[in-house]
């Protein structure tokens, strides 16, 4: 039979493209219950989803911070039966940690991290009963490694990454199975939105040092990286795609393989001072860039860090 997949934040990006990809997969193995927020939005992802909208894909309203949003839509799926669980909605936030106030942090941690355990536990009970399931949370390379100026974001993402690892342990036992994504950078509107309005904005609080670091070395170095490694969300739909029909699926799946030497980096040093000094270095003293890039491409050219990711194709 057709499995149940249902999609968290479809309106735009990965979640979007997810969507389509298995609702328009050629067995027909997927029925995709894709949800938003607010269904007014749904325009590009039916357009994107073509013949498959109305057959293969169905659309439901969610939002993840919600307990009655969150329930009154999993009552609304069909014995409440899902097989596969994708949790994708989520919400960035850049900036100097003195200049965000303590309600936009939240706000990051309502999204990211509780409105995934929302999700999690209306849907697990029924797949521990039936003794199967999949849960799947797209969290990021920075749900393993802090990026400077993106503190709360990534402390968000790595309480998701500590949240499941404890708990893929109980699941097992019931045959549920757990996989977090880890993409690094990927090209959506979002990102270059964020940007464009970060730097129209001031920065209350924050000396003047701090936000020349943040608006003159960290955004530009970061548009850089967005532009040399960036994935794109179909590269992501593509990974979470072959997660979902692995045999054995891995817990942790990295989707970009120039980051494996940074996650490689912090288990190769547990005092974390390598990881520290080579982030410094990179922001700070572009000299050793070159020097580092060297390193990682030796790194990349070896093997074995290629066999840490997951690719697209
Ligand atoms: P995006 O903004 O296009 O997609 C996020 C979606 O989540 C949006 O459609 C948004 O409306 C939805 N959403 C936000 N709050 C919600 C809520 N309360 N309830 C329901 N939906 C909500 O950005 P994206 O890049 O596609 O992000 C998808 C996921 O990928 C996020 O979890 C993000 O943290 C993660 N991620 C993104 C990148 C990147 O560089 N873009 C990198 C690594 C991980």
């Amino acid at each position: 039979g057709q499995k149940v997949v249902l999609i968290t934040g479809c309106s735009s990006g990965i979640g979007l493209r997810i969507a389509v990809l298995l609702a328009r997969d050629d067995a027909r193995r997927y029925h995709v219950i894709a949800t938003m927020r607010d269904l007014k939005r749904k325009e590009k992802l039916v357009e994107a989803a073509g013949d498959a909208y109305g057959k293969t894909l169905s659309l439901l309203t969610l939002d993840v911070c919600s307990d009655e949003s969150v329930k009154q839509c999993i009552d609304a799926v069909k014995d409440r039966h899902i097989d596969v669980l994708i949790n994708n909605a989520g919400i960035g936030l850049v900036g100097p940690v003195e200049s965000i106030s303590m309600d936009d942090m939240k706000k990051v941690f309502e999204t990211n991290f509780f409105g995934v355990i929302r999700m999690i536990k209306e849907v697990m009970p029924d797949m521990k009963k039936r003794r199967g399931g999949h849960i799947i949370v797209v969290s990021s390379v920075m749900g393993l490694q802090g990026v400077v100026f993106n503190d709360v974001y990534a402390a968000s993402k790595f309480a998701m990454e500590g949240f499941c690892e404890s708990l893929a342990v109980q699941l097992l036992k019931f045959n549920v199975t757990l996989s977090m994504i880890e993409p690094g950078p990927v090209h959506t509107e979002f990102e270059m939105k964020m940007i464009a309005d970060v730097s129209k904005k001031e920065f209350p609080g924050t000396d003047p040092d701090t936000v020349n670091y943040f608006k003159n070395v960290y955004l530009p170095s970061s548009v850089d990286i967005f532009e040399a490694l960036g994935q794109t969300p179909d590269d992501i739909a593509m990974c979470t795609k072959k997660v979902i029909e692995a045999r054995s699926p891995r817990f942790r799946n990295l989707t970009n393989p120039l980051y494996t030497p940074i996650v490689a980096m912090k288990y190769a040093d547990e005092t974390g001072g390598l990881s520290v000094h080579a982030f410094y270095h990179m922001l700070f003293n572009m000299g050793s860039i070159m020097h580092l890039s060297m390193n990682l491409m030796k790194c990349l050219t070896c093997g074995c860090l290629r066999r840490r990711t997951i690719s697209p194709s």
